[in-house]
């Protein structure tokens, strides 16, 4: 059973209690325009509790806002009562939901391409919101005006600049002057809400007319106090130029290629992203430039290899050199490096090392952080090729310890 088969079936077991049932929103949108769509979500005229009483299965996450999972096998469908929202003091949240009908319904969704519903037992589109029409135009359009629904949430400032990435669509001028003149109460949105809406505008291959959006409108330096100007200009070109699929941390360091490291780190708090991607934003950062060092020693290549980020560092500095005016250079030393990698075959890039701790002490090193420096530098030999057998490597530690004066006596 598909995700749309599993959300018709239950709007048949709906119809049958008579109550409306239909389905909502982005999928509808999708099937219009012959998208897959992510999950197909159901709205109707019966309650929560008519919900929960009718399926077996239910998990009833926001039945105060009218919100039901239904589980049918494997697949859940989101089922939710036809409502509306009001009194959003805060630019967030709405103060009073209540149940109303399909229409009203649609009044309170964001945009009209998003404000459609199917009726799959008529095969009929339901469209109190003109989105149809918006559709064949193309154009992203809020419901109603577009000032006064975005102070309703703000974050529907950075879904107007999303579903245009994604679909390709343009911003309604009116639309599109209300995000600009708002932009700045994007603030007023939790980091992980901005987070999500921003992801999906960066890891979209329309990432860079996204950015654009973003900047021009203000959003992106209300989002990231100071990221103007060049910087920003830059993080569009160069976005431009990453390969279709990049997950949102090489994303982010690219947004911030023309960034000191440290701007971007305290830029990205706001978003609260995972420690290991804050990880990866910054292991790609600090090593900007690093792969065009022609000079770069064997081990250290070795050790770049064998970390996870190797390649987006690779993939980020091509980007960059694409967009740089001495190009040319960068790409050519990017491509020797390639070649290198190439000859490097399949060698182990993290062997095991020829000597331990213990060895080395038995060798006559005393415990401490000479030996931490010792162990290290024989590492580095080992993997530029200097030492191949644990013999070379006593006779290469006897020498070092020789000539720092290390052993006991
Ligand atoms: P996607 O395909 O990316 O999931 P979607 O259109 O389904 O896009 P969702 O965020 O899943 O978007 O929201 C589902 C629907 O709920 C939207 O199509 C829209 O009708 C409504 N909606 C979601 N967020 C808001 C909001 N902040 N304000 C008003 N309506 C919203
Ligand atoms: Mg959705």
């Amino acid at each position: 059973m598909t995700n749309k088969q599993a959300a018709i079936k239950i709007i048949k077991r709906l119809s049958r209690d008579g109550f409306q049932a239909l389905l909502a929103g982005g999928c509808v949108r999708d099937m219009l325009l012959g998208r897959p769509a992510s999950d197909y979500d159901v709205a109707t005229s019966a309650q929560p509790g008519d919900v929960i009483k009718l399926f077996r299965r239910t998990l009833k996450v926001g039945a105060k806002f009218g919100v039901v999972i239904v589980l049918l096998e494997d697949k859940q469908v989101e089922v939710a009562t036809f409502r509306t929202e009001t009194g959003y003091a805060d630019g967030r949240h709405p103060s009073v939901v209540k149940f109303a009908n399909a229409a009203e319904d649609a009044s309170r969704r964001d945009f009209t391409i998003n404000g459609m519903f199917y009726d799959p037992l008529r095969e009929k589109v339901i469209d109190y919101v003109d989105g149809r029409a918006d559709l064949k135009k193309e154009l992203v359009r809020t419901i109603g005006k577009p000032k006064e629904r975005f102070s309703e949430d703000y974050l529907r400032m950075l879904r107007a600049v999303r579903f245009s990435t994604q679909l390709g669509f343009a911003i309604e001028p009116l639309t599109w002057s209300a995000i600009c003149s708002n932009a700045k109460n994007i603030t007023k949105i939790s980091g992980e809400r901005i987070a999500i809406e921003l992801e999906a505008i960066l890891v979209n291959p329309n990432r860079s007319a996204g950015t654009s959006m973003l900047a021009k409108s203000g959003l992106a330096e209300a989002i990231f106090s100071g990221f103007v100007g060049e910087q920003a200009e830059f993080a569009v070109s160069v976005l431009g130029q990453l390969r279709k699929k990049v997950d949102f941390a090489l994303a982010l360091a690219s947004l911030f290629a023309g960034c000191p490291t440290e701007f971007a780190r305290e830029r990205c708090q706001i978003l609260k992203l995972s420690r290991s991607q804050n990880k990866h934003i910054k292991f790609l950062l600090t090593n900007r430039g690093k792969l065009l060092d022609e000079k770069m020693s064997l081990a250290e290549l070795k050790m770049f290899l064998a970390g996870p980020y190797f390649w987006d560092l690779y993939e980020l500095q091509r980007a960059i050199q694409k967009v740089k005016a001495d190009a040319k250079e960068g790409i050519a030393a990017l491509s020797k490096l390639r070649k290198r990698i190439k000859a490097l075959g399949d060698v182990e890039l993290r062997p095991k090392p020829l000597l331990n701790g213990h060895d080395l002490i038995r060798l006559g090193a005393v415990p401490g952080p000479a030996l931490g420096q010792l162990s290290e530098e024989m590492y580095i030999a080992q993997l530029e090729g200097e030492l191949q057998t644990p013999q070379q490597a006593q006779g290469w530690v006897q020498k070092w310890l020789q000539k720092h004066r290390m052993t006991e006596k």
